[in-house]
């Protein structure tokens, strides 16, 4: 028998997701973000689930969307960073890749540069992120010349990006939609601002266009509860399985660095899951895995192909047993805190070493 590591995929939950994010903005087209791998999932999979039912996909770059389009994804691509050289703005119209104006030099490339067909654009406005985005005053002029400009498709869509969305009690998102109403007031053309926080928290972020992403994997950005998130279904689901359970005496440290101490007579089970199969190694002593269902608290430090669970509460544990990591009944998020990360950090970089299977379609 092989290892037993796998991250299982439940499409239907992704479709589900989709249709959640609906309901929440009923008035709204959607662009389902695929980027990163469609955050570590397998862009060309989820992407195939949500193309028949999205109104656009996003991604951060060109390298990303044509690998959706060479697997026949049809919908309109949106190139979130939009163009990084003029050449890229041909490809974009000869693939109905949608491109982000973020900048100066976007523009001018875009009026500078003969294309087969006009490209849809969208102007990125930074309310306060300050990261990408032309700045408030400069949206009016960008606006125009984008409307000007016959490289350029129908309508222009105003977007911003938000800082703390997911902190519901922070002021800044109001702030960021304040001004982002306040620039685009007389600017013609759909509107976007929501992430996935925005979608379930940010009722008035929702505009024209929502923007998910890590909601569309069933899992919550927000730091505290939410009614909205109860709605979500994870995706992927990281499963291993126990390869060795031993028992130790009190006293009797386990793995590197002997970080773990027993306190009692203990019985440790290995699993053959590491941080080289997207485990994070930070995940602190406490973190919960599911045996059989059951919570167990990791017990010693993560290594590369493996950890050490203290299942001594358990009732009987074997070798073969299943053991899940995150997924449905234990959410990422919960683990990503004991590792003082986000869960986004911990599915994109699941490695191409854990095999992605597809469980429901
Ligand atoms: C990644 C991204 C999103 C999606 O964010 P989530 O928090 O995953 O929903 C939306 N808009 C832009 C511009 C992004 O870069």
């Amino acid at each position: 028998m092989s290892r037993a590591n796998q991250a299982k995929l439940d499409l239907s939950a992704l479709r589900h997701n989709l249709a959640h994010a609906r309901t929440l903005a009923p008035a709204s087209r959607v662009m389902c973000v695929v980027k990163a791998n469609g955050y570590g999932h397998g862009a060309v999979e989820v992407a195939t689930a949500l193309d028949p039912l999205t109104d656009a996909l996003a991604v951060a770059c060109i390298e990303e969307a044509l690998e959706l389009r060479e697997n026949g994804i049809t919908s309109p691509i949106m190139l979130l960073e939009g163009c990084f050289e003029s050449e890229e703005l041909v490809i974009a119209a000869e693939h109905n890749f949608w491109v982000m104006i973020d900048n100066q030099r976007q523009l001018e490339w875009l009026e500078q540069t003969r294309l087969p067909a006009p490209v849809t654009c969208w102007l990125k406005i930074n309310t306060g992120m300050h990261r990408l985005g032309v700045s408030p005053g400069d949206a009016a002029a960008f606006h125009q010349r984008l409307l000007d400009n016959d490289n350029t498709h129908g309508e222009i869509v105003t977007c911003t990006h938000f800082a703390c969305a997911d902190e519901l009690d922070n002021p800044m998102t109001s702030d960021q939609l304040q001004q982002f109403a306040k620039v685009t007031e007389a600017l013609p053309g759909p509107r976007s601002a929501a992430n996935s926080a925005g979608v379930l928290a940010w009722p008035h972020s929702h505009y024209d266009w929502i923007r998910p992403g890590y909601m569309l994997y069933g899992n919550s950005p927000l730091k505290t509860t939410h009614p909205n998130t109860t709605g979500l279904r994870p995706v992927m689901t990281l499963e291993s399985a126990v390869i060795s359970v031993r028992e130790i005496e009190t006293g009797e440290t386990v793995g590197y660095g002997a970080n773990w101490t027993a306190q009692r007579p203990s019985r440790i089970a290995t699993v053959s899951i590491g941080y080289g199969d997207g485990y994070p190694r930070m995940a602190a002593n406490g973190t919960p895995v599911l045996v059989k269902g059951k919570r167990a608290p990791l017990a010693g430090r993560v290594s590369m192909d493996m950890i050490t669970v203290d299942v001594t509460d358990l009732d009987e544990v074997n070798i073969g047993d299943r053991v899940v990591l995150w997924g449905k009944d234990l959410p990422v998020a919960e683990i990503a805190q004991r590792a003082d990360t986000i869960g986004y950090e911990l599915t994109t970089r699941m490695p191409a070493r854990t095999p992605r299977v597809i469980v429901e379609r």
